[in-house]
């Protein structure tokens, strides 16, 4: 596994060097554990690091940040603290048993070795570990069959009761069987349906089923998971009046072809959260008022909320955008939407030609167009009354927008003659 580790980039590696030493000098055992093991060993792209302290993961965190001078911060009640450098992060967690205190409730924590750390965890293929100290430092430790299983593409939990312990495991199971192509193990999938038949997921506590349900949308084919969790399990766990049909699935394909449309052609635009327009079209046939209640009870954030409840809202108000329109009008009407809810009528609609074009022609052109003209150019040519500037510019923009100019000239003209009409029909009012 030594030349595993060499596999990885040049800054994971030298953290993992930094650590270990710390370790080592402290006489404390560490390991890297879970995902980035089974990554490692397929070759895929690793991100993050997990490690595991048999001994205090919070104190050792604490002078990794110290010696690497990267932030820093910790979770008394877990044992467990985060360290960052560059843009990435490395986990240290305090070796740990868990007892449940009941279904699907967030276990409670107990230090204890590392075998007994690695028997908690999901699946065979996550719970693996690489000594991280110096006398052993590459060494594959493989407890339970992991590395076997890994090779026959089969995941399998630790024990029988896996699936009621923690219900997550189920939708955890789907992710992993759609991403790499795995197969469920035949007892695990029979003690899987079992436990989707006791109805074990709807136990669980919200924030944690939120937690999967992202880490589900964000896989980078969701589409499938949710093809496989529909014949499965259902959506019933979100909420029991949710039925997805032909038109759902052809939806998640034309969401999955708008995001990479927009990530090809809009290099430079703000990174998406592109799960949420997924999450948008799975809630997309239940009341508004359901939706809200459904947002607030997973206790999705403010801007995830608001971007689902405009889509829901905004859908057939925007049905007006299939014909030709002035540009300010695809302005005003589009202007008031995230890139992910654009995104969203761009799948939704794509069979509008016209609504499509409309908005393709915002993205492209409409947002990037800015006045060169600010409030202190008026001010400056004394313009009055003072209040009524984010008036007249915003009239200005559109003006720019419908008619295309471009010099600073072209809108200090506009400008005169915008002024110009405002004072004589206030002159005739009066
Ligand atoms: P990904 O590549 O999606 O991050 P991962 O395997 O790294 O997959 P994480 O959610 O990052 O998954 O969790 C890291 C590790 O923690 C897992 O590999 C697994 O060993 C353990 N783990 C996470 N969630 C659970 C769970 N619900 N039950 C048991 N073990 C879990
Ligand atoms: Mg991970």
């Amino acid at each position: 596994m030594v030349n595993r580790i060499k596999t990885l980039p040049p800054q994971f590696q030298k953290i993992l060097k930094t650590t270990s030493s710390l370790a080592d000098s402290a006489a404390i055992k560490i390991y890297l554990v879970g995902g980035i093991v089974r990554d490692l060993i397929l070759k895929r792209a690793v991100f993050d690091l997990d490690i595991v302290v048999e001994g205090d993961a919070i104190e050792l965190a604490h002078r990794l940040s110290e010696k690497i001078k990267g932030r820093f911060s910790k979770h008394h009640a877990f044992g467990t603290a985060v360290v960052y450098f560059g843009e990435h992060k490395i986990d240290l967690a305090t070796a740990r048993t868990e007892s449940y205190s009941c279904n699907g409730a967030l276990p409670k924590v107990t230090p204890a070795s590392l075998k007994e750390d690695l028997i908690r965890r999901d699946f065979t293929i996550n719970a693996m570990a690489i000594s991280l100290n110096k006398d052993s430092y590459g060494y594959l430790i493989d407890l339970y069959g992991g590395l076997e299983d890994l090779k026959n593409k089969s995941l399998k939990i630790m024990h029988d009761k896996s699936f009621l312990d923690d219900p997550t495991r189920i939708l955890r199971a789907i992710r992993f069987e759609q991403r790499f192509g795995f197969n469920i193990e035949q007892d695990t999938y029979r003690l899987m349906k079992e436990a989707i038949n006791t109805k074990a997921l709807q136990l669980v506590n919200p924030h944690r089923l939120r937690d999967e349900i992202i880490l589900i949308l964000q896989e980078q084919k969701p589409y499938l998971c949710l093809v496989r969790i529909n014949s499965l399990e259902g959506f019933n766990f979100i909420d029991k009046n949710i039925r997805l049909d032909k038109n759902s699935f052809r939806l998640f394909l034309d969401i999955g072809k708008a995001i990479g449309h927009y990530k090809k052609k809009y290099k430079n635009h703000r990174k998406l959260k592109a799960w949420v327009i997924y999450l948008a079209a799975i809630l997309l046939k239940l009341p508004s008022e359901k939706i809200k209640r459904i947002l607030n009870n997973f206790a999705f954030k403010r801007g995830e909320r608001i971007i689902i409840t405009s889509i829901k809202s905004g859908l057939y108000p925007l049905k007006k955008l299939n014909k030709k329109l002035k540009m300010s009008v695809i302005y005003k009407t589009l202007n008031p939407y995230s890139f992910e809810s654009i995104l969203f009528f761009y799948a939704y609609y794509h069979r509008q030609k016209q609504l499509r074009k409309n908005l393709d022609c915002f993205l492209d052109q409409l947002i990037h167009i800015r006045l060169k003209l600010k409030g202190r150019d008026l001010k400056k040519m004394n313009f009055k009354p003072l209040n009524s500037y984010g008036k007249v510019l915003t009239k200005l923009f559109y003006y720019k927008i419908d008619e295309g100019f471009k010099s600073k000239r072209d809108e200090i003209r506009t400008l005169k003659r915008l002024f110009r009409k405002a004072i004589s029909s206030s002159d005739k009012s009066n």
